[in-house]
């Protein structure tokens, strides 16, 4: 009997890329291509109604945006109905169709290609109203009976396992019964979870005894994979209901539920990920207000089209829910003895900072929380305070993550940005947590002197409420917006420049200092840290290069000038790359050619690595068992000539020169002052980027000069000033400059330009002058003798009431100097000039006062 109702010949194609509609499903699918667009518009749009409108859907691998690649095309497709078009002008437009499968179709030939395919088709199936006798033979109905039976007996299994309350699943169940067999495997292959190419075998199953069995297998998996998930799901639910006892009926709920959703998920035709989803978002353990939120989100994504862009907003934001550690964390392993060693195998010297860290464990270990200032190292660069920072955690078995804060001007990059809007994120806080995956790591915020400001709100303040104990259990990300508990977290500061950090903030943190390293203890941490480390990281052992420590000295003294040892690592690293590098020759050369290791022996012996790096390898050939020592010519010939070479004296060979010593974030550093006069009006020019204060001092400077002249014995220059034009320069003339403590620079450099007289070549100095000529303390004292004595100075000039900061120095270097103690200028002037100056007792200046 032929069918009544039969489908178009010709049919309007709409193509989807990896699923397959299975006639008497329903399903959603995305338009977005330009050929399903077009074919929407002009047959679906322009009708009044879309009751009767019948299109081909054809299952493909391939489509590109335009929808343009035809030849992909399957050969097997659905005519199905268009039940609802709905769609989205935003941000471009696109559509969702819902359709419903008819009957299977062969396609013939394609009619046209654009703007949208049309083809002609064979129906291959009835239409579900033509069900009736379906004439077989009497064998292969007897064997298609026996397939559909046992495959009704199972898909009624399949519905008995699921919740008869949910109303989908309700009106399934009287599907089944009241469907005739042969539509059996089309409807549960559409249910179950399948891949693309299993329902391609269905859809290509024109045959039912085939269809059959092609289908009853993934029935059978799905029936299975419900058993083991509905046990799963027993099992946790009696430890909750033990656990918490029948508290929480809500939960049980949800654990039931959850055993059904599946159904539900599979309409929208992504299942898998939203189930996925629900059940990270459940094992995440989160507290009940995230929860709460997590599976609100959950529910508009289930609702929402994929191709909204606000799926993936949500998506996103569920995926830093579940990943974000609400209740892991490292197991704590303080044991303040353990810290001790710990610290002290990594880091040498810092005796001071240890102590401090120490104590600092000691007291959270007692307290058993980390209420209570944070530490805040303060610096120049490279004196360890980050390595620190990960030697604690590290000692307390915690996780490590430093946060950069320089430059950052935006308090969403700490707080976040809201969720609002495209290309929202959370803030580094929250995206550190992410990274570690637990809840109690060691956060370093590097740089907080960095900060800026900007019209976007104020960093700090956002920092402070991540500090502040009170509040940062409920710390409230705006891109999470709900808040985390950041109480576990142990929070270390760094800075270089203590001025500079957010007056707020610090008050908040505890400043330790560390002040810089001191030629000698360069010079150990080298040979006790950095050169093991650098040997290892290139690749070398200990057996193929050796830098005596007599090297060490020469790189820490000639080719570094800095607090920290940063510089010094990255020259020990270059050294022994340039060894790799002729390790690794001598290796595959020793591939090529035999070698006469004789002959090479007695180079070893007498010279080293000098002109190895050069071309010729082969003659200096090291046998492999020998280690490459490096001296000094090794080292001028691998990083070049000097970078520093002891200027001091040469400089200060002629009269108007000076060496100050001047305080940076960057650590102490010596500075020339010099000063010059050629005709003019008396005027005083200083240059190089001075500040206010730095300005005034050279005023005051000058004005002392000028009014003890006579005693000075420049007399005979007073007149001449008023003819001549000053200039005072400071360099590195780049670099910003300020403060009080080089007025007794200034005033001896003027004197030195007067009496045409030159400063003794081996003096350095600091101090703050006043008009009557006093000379006050100034800070930094350390850090300022540190860095004269790695310029190889010796003779320090500094206020007298300085005196007690010299405890600080360390008692080799403090040897080392002669440190002579001013009360005023007269005294300065005396010293730096070796006694040339046979100055009155009492000054006219200060007498009188
Ligand atoms: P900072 O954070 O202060 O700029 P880092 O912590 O990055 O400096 O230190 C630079 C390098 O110097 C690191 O490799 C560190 O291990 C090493 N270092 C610094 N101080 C010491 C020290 N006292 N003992 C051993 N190594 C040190």
């Amino acid at each position: 009997m032929a069918s009544s109702i039969t489908i178009p010949r010709r049919l309007p194609l709409l193509l989807v890329k990896d699923s397959v509609l299975l006639p008497g499903s329903s399903m959603r699918i995305p338009v977005k291509s330009m050929k399903n667009m077009n074919m929407v518009k002009s047959r679906l749009l322009s009708r009044s109604t879309l009751s009767s409108t019948i299109i081909g859907v054809v299952p493909t691998q391939r489509l590109d945006e335009e929808g343009e690649d035809l030849s992909a095309l399957h050969s097997i497709g659905t005519a199905a109905v268009v039940v609802q078009v709905t769609g989205t002008n935003w941000p471009k437009p696109a559509y969702t169709l819902l359709v419903t499968g008819l009957c299977r179709f062969k396609l013939q030939e394609l009619l046209q290609e654009t703007p949208f395919p049309v083809a002609t088709v064979t129906q291959l199936d009835k239409l579900p109203e033509d069900i009736g006798d379906t004439i077989k033979g009497d064998n292969e109905s007897a064997e298609l009976d026996a397939l559909a039976e046992n495959f009704r007996e199972q898909a009624a299994k399949l519905v008995d396992m699921l919740d008869i309350s949910i109303p989908v699943v309700a009106k399934l169940k009287k599907m089944l019964e009241s469907l005739p067999s042969q539509h059996l495997p089309d409807i549960c292959a559409a249910i179950v979870k399948a891949s693309y190419s299993e329902k391609i075998q269905v859809l290509d199953a024109v045959d039912l005894t085939e269809r059959f069995k092609k289908a009853l297998p993934l029935l059978m998996r799905q029936i299975e994979g419900l058993r083991l998930l509905q046990k799963a799901k027993k099992d946790r639910f009696e430890i909750v209901t033990r656990k918490e006892g029948d508290t929480r009926p809500s939960k049980m709920r949800r654990t039931f539920r959850s055993i059904n959703t599946e159904l539900d998920d599979e309409d929208d035709g992504e299942g898998d990920d939203s189930v996925d989803l629900e059940q990270k978002i459940k094992a995440a353990n989160m507290p009940d207000h995230a929860y709460k939120a997590a599976m609100k989100e959950l529910k508009r994504l289930k609702k929402m089209p994929q191709q909204m862009p606000e799926h993936a907003l949500i998506r996103n934001y569920l995926e830093l829910m579940v990943e974000l550690p609400w209740s892991k964390n490292s197991k704590d392993a303080l044991d303040v003895l353990q810290a001790r060693k710990d610290l002290d195998t990594d880091h040498y010297g810092l005796d001071k900072l240890k102590k401090r860290v120490i104590e600092y464990l000691a007291v959270r270990q007692l307290k058993n929380s980390l209420k209570g200032p944070i530490l805040c190292f303060v610096g120049p660069p490279g004196v360890g305070k980050t390595s620190v920072g990960k030697s604690i955690a590290q000692t307390l078995g915690r996780e490590f993550h430093r946060i950069a804060l320089g430059g950052i001007c935006d308090q969403s990059d700490i707080r976040g940005h809201r969720r609002t809007y495209i290309g929202s994120m959370p803030g580094r806080i929250i995206q550190g947590l992410r990274l570690v995956g637990v809840n109690n790591p060691v956060f370093l915020l590097d740089e907080v002197d960095k900060l800026g400001k900007s019209l976007h709100g104020d960093p700090a303040a956002a920092l402070l409420e991540v500090l502040d104990p009170e509040q940062n259990n409920t710390f409230t990300d705006h891109y999470l917006n709900v808040p985390f508990d950041l109480s576990q977290v142990l929070f270390i500061a760094t800075a270089n420049n203590m001025a500079t950090i957010p007056p707020a903030l610090l008050d908040r943190m505890e400043i330790i200092q560390i002040p810089g390293y001191t030629q000698e203890e360069k010079v150990t941490i080298a040979l006790r840290h950095l050169l093991p480390k650098q040997i290892t990281e290139n690749g070398l052992t200990q057996e193929q290069i050796q830098i005596p420590e007599d090297t060490l000295k020469v790189i820490v003294a000639k080719y570094t000038r800095e607090a920290g040892v940063r510089t010094l690592e990255r020259r020990i690293g270059g050294v022994c790359r340039a060894v790799a590098v002729r390790v690794a020759e001598h290796a595959s050369k020793a591939k090529h050619e035999k070698m006469d290791v004789g002959a090479d022996k007695k180079q070893v012996t007498n010279t080293n690595l000098p002109a190895s790096l050069s071309q010729d390898v082969s003659t200096l050939a090291h046998p492999p068992e020998m280690p490459i020592v490096i001296d000094e010519t090794a080292l001028e010939d691998i990083l070049g000539p000097p970078a520093y070479e002891s200027e001091v004296s040469q400089r200060l060979g002629q009269p108007g020169v000076a060496v100050g010593l001047a305080w940076t974030p960057m650590g102490g550093e010596i500075m020339f002052v010099e000063a010059s006069q050629m005709d003019g009006e008396g005027k005083v020019t200083l240059t190089g980027q001075l500040g206010d204060v730095m300005k005034e001092s050279a005023e005051l400077a000058m004005n002392w000069v000028r009014s003890h002249a006579k005693r000075l014995g420049i007399e005979k220059e007073k007149k001449l000033l008023e003819k001549k034009d000053i200039h005072i320069h400071f360099p590195a003339g780049a670099v910003g400059k300020d403060g009080p403590s080089a007025g007794v620079t200034i005033a001896t450099v003027l004197v030195s330009l007067f009496s045409k007289k030159c400063v003794r070549s081996d003096v350095a100095m600091t101090g703050e002058i006043t008009l009557r000529g006093l000379v006050l303390p100034v800070g930094g004292i350390k850090e300022k003798v540190l860095a004269a004595h790695r310029a190889g100075i010796r003779r320090i000039i500094m206020p007298y009431r300085n005196e007690k900061d010299l405890l600080e120095i360390p008692n080799n270097i403090r040897q080392e100097l002669t440190v002579v103690l001013a009360h005023t200028l007269d005294d300065v002037i005396q010293d730096a000039f070796n006694g040339e100056f046979t100055l009155m007792k009492e000054q006219p200046a200060t007498s009188k006062l």
